[in-house]
């Protein structure tokens, strides 16, 4: 009863924070301050009453219109609330195994909000900031650490100060390691192509899901995301409308990005019972 529970808050509380990351996700690249003026419609600059401003329902409710000047609302809102309510809720359902669920829950629904956020940035404008890369990566070395320590102090076996280090040496080569994979791609491609294909924002974001998720994770989720982007351009390929649009195909960007936190957001969640099913498969 309390993990339904729990389950069902959780999810609420994801719409609503969904709605708050698709206020930044509008307001930050055009520099405006995610705390004021009031939501308000990007077209007309109605603001809106509290029931226009409900997550889901009203874009439900307005049929994706402005109440006020009738332009359309983006898929992107519904759906970033979606993604975040349904991501928290199914996060929220898991912990109730977990050693410290609050922490780990807490923890972890914070990585999806930052991989939600960083998709539609990467997916929208081809940016994956810093000011949000860095700190998500620091954030998560110390989530990682700490819920060690904690798991460590319950079975009654504290780590030594030495053991504290090497683990945290460790995992720090790990997040370098991942970061170091995509600057040897790029550099890859630039020998062949002279042309810059993966951005180092992918680099960096590559360091943020090893530091979350350890180098196997992390690994996990660029395989995914690859298999992912490679999916999306032969579907894109097989349009016609789309292969014949301006720039051509050499040219055309994807957001690899978008795809890594995809992955990352499947690897968060069920990256252990994959990498053992590939461990059992592969004879380790
Ligand atoms: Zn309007």
């Amino acid at each position: 009863m309390i993990r339904i529970l729990g389950t069902i808050f959780a999810g609420l509380l994801g719409l609503a924070f969904g709605s708050f990351l698709n206020v930044c996700l509008s307001r930050w690249p055009q520099g405006e301050s995610v705390v004021s003026p009031r939501s308000h419609c990007r077209n007309c600059d109605h603001t809106l009453s509290w029931w226009e401003n409900i997550p889901l329902l009203s874009w439900l409710a307005l049929r994706g219109r402005c109440r006020n000047c009738r332009s359309s609302i983006g898929w992107r809102y519904p759906l970033v609330e979606l993604a975040v309510g349904a991501l928290w809720a199914v996060i929220a359902w898991r912990s109730y195994y977990a050693f410290f669920p609050l922490e780990f829950a807490a923890g972890m629904m914070f990585l999806a909000w930052v991989l939600v956020g960083l998709a539609v940035l990467d997916a929208e404008h081809l940016w994956l900031p810093n000011a949000m890369t860095l700190p998500g990566a620091a954030l998560g070395f110390v989530w990682w650490f700490l819920q060690g320590e904690q798991v460590g102090w319950a079975l009654h076996v504290p780590p030594t100060p030495w053991e504290d280090a090497e683990e945290a040496g460790k995992r720090i080569l790990a997040i370098l390691a991942a970061a170091l994979l995509i600057l040897l791609i790029r550099w890859i491609y630039w020998l062949i192509r002279r042309r810059e294909g993966i951005g180092l924002g992918d680099a960096k974001l590559m360091a943020l899901l090893a530091a979350w998720l350890g180098l196997p994770g992390a690994l996990l989720a660029f395989g995914l995301g690859v298999v992912l982007g490679a999916l999306v351009a032969v579907v894109l390929l097989a349009i016609p409308a789309a292969r014949t649009s301006t720039e051509g195909w050499a040219l055309k960007k994807l957001p690899l990005g978008t795809f890594l936190c995809a992955g990352g957001v499947v690897s968060a969640l069920w990256g252990q019972p994959i990498i053992a099913a590939y461990l059992r498969w592969s004879g380790f």
